[in-house]
């Protein structure tokens, strides 16, 4: 899986055959599969997310029959909440606003229970976005009680004056923030 922007996106899909599978290498094998699809965070409308991609291997192609998907960094891989509203979320969260507060801030089609759940998944993602985040730039700060706290401030510091740090951050280290 791979972020892409939008315009990135449209300049691949334009010239798809002149780039090289990232499993085999080879040019010209690449075709599209379909769009990456998943729910609207506000409604049950499905929303196409990015591509996929396959190297053909059917007929006399000889691809390597792998496929690998191009993500807009607006979406988060599996996840219905869009990157904007996690960084709206983290946001809140160090301004020490409560999960019920937050839940009444992101446009009402989060539950406090959806909160907390985001919440336990941030905890345990923490110790990957530290590691991550570590090689871009190094962050001292006040020994904090809240170690959860203490990467989000990080993250942010990185990623500083970005109105997405969330969508930055996928697209900076092409990994999925959950
Ligand atoms: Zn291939």
């Amino acid at each position: 899986m791979y972020f892409v922007t939008q315009k990135d996106l449209a300049v691949y899909s334009d010239a798809i055959k002149h780039h090289a599978c990232p499993f085999c290498r080879k040019f010209g094998k690449l075709i599209f599969h379909g769009y990456l699809r998943g729910y609207a965070e506000t409604s049950s409308v499905k929303i196409i997310r990015g591509r996929r991609i396959f190297c053909n291997n059917r007929k006399r192609s000889r691809g390597c029959g792998k496929t690998f998907s191009l993500l807009l960094p607006d979406f988060i891989a599996r996840h219905t909440i869009t990157s904007a509203t996690l960084s709206t979320v983290i946001a809140l969260l160090l301004k020490s606003c409560s999960p019920a507060a937050i839940a009444k801030e992101v446009l009402g089609s989060f539950s406090v229970r959806y909160i907390y759940g985001l919440l336990v998944r941030l905890t345990l993602r923490q110790s990957f976005l530290r590691s991550t985040l570590l090689t871009r730039r190094s962050y001292e700060d006040l020994p904090c009680a809240d170690p959860l706290l203490q990467t989000l401030r990080h993250f942010i510091s990185v990623f500083s004056g970005d109105t997405n740090p969330v969508s930055s951050y996928q697209l900076y280290f092409q990994t999925s923030f959950f």
